[in-house]
């Protein structure tokens, strides 16, 4: 008894002391799933509200990585920016746009309107429990165009909580010279392998990359700008775009540690953000009565 109410104020004393100094890593884990409700409440106080929403999807990553690449490697990314700069990271996710993958094996392909209302009550119930900064993570380029729209529609309503968009940051200056051509390295080829071979390499299987092609087919042509949601598959109809086989892990070393100093950056930033949540509140406020704002 005695020896529990110590450990009680020894805890307290802890947990408040976390409170004012976001250093002290490694006590409390980033991982959600593994916070005790009594330890959440001191991550979230400790994020100052800060969460991250890693995104990856199902479906398949060339003939040589697995089906949940884009989850792994986001996940991997997402939990070492965590580490550096506090922020409490919400379980696997990875229920996408990736419609253009269906006929591949492997797929998990959720409609449109559940992907919508999925990330809604998602983003909801994480400001519910304290994350009123949410970064979503990006690690998968099928959701280029989802997670924007999804931010840009929070002043659809009223929301009491900031969403941000971290999209895939793998490049930057000072990069290795790549073998393959950049401007088709779009999926499983040479910079998200080497990037695989860091995250996970018991999963990537380089002596099978070059069983299918990731070729660039060219079969519909159209002007630039104009657009069509079936031009993916005209491209690259094996769901594969690049060379994986010429990965290398000083690449993925150097796309690892930019992409994680992008999160560490975009955490930074989004604790220092006053004005983000402060505008939503006056732009609801406003648009209740449009005449009423002032010229
Ligand atoms: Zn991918």
């Amino acid at each position: 008894m005695r020896t529990s109410s110590l450990l009680s104020i020894a805890v307290l004393f802890a947990s408040s002391a976390w409170a004012q100094s976001p250093a002290a890593p490694g006590r409390l884990s980033v991982r959600w799933e593994e916070l005790t409700a009594a330890d959440f409440r001191d991550a979230i106080t400790r994020a100052q509200g800060t969460c991250l929403l890693p995104f990856g999807i199902m479906e398949k990553h060339g003939p040589h990585l697995p089906l949940g690449n884009d989850l792994l490697n986001v996940r991997h990314v997402s939990l070492d920016a965590a580490q550096q700069e506090y922020a409490v990271v919400f379980p696997e996710y990875y229920f996408g746009q990736i419609f253009e993958a269906k006929h591949e094996p492997g797929t998990v392909a959720y409609s449109r309107g559940l992907q919508l209302q999925m990330l809604q009550e998602t983003t909801d119930e994480m400001a519910r429990n304290g994350c009123k900064r949410i970064i979503i993570v990006n690690g998968h380029g099928g959701n280029n165009s989802l997670l924007p729209y999804f931010a840009q529609t929070q002043l659809e309503t009223p929301h009491d909580y900031v969403v941000y968009v971290q999209g895939l940051a793998r490049s930057g200056p000072g990069e290795p010279k790549h073998r393959s051509n950049p401007a088709t390295d779009m999926h499983a080829g040479e910079s998200e392998t080497s990037m695989s071979m860091i995250a996970r390499p018991d999963l990537v299987r380089l002596d099978r990359a070059s069983q299918e092609s990731g070729a660039d087919q060219g079969r519909v042509k159209l002007p630039d700008g104009l657009y069509t949601g079936i031009w993916w598959y005209a491209r690259f109809p094996n769901h594969y775009a690049g060379e994986g086989a010429v990965a290398s892990r000083e690449l993925g070393e150097f796309e690892v540690k930019t992409w994680i100093n992008a999160v560490v950056q975009s955490i930074r930033a989004v604790k220092a953000d006053q004005e983000s949540l402060r505008l939503q509140n006056e732009f609801y406020e406003r648009s209740k009565h449009p005449l009423g704002t002032p010229k």
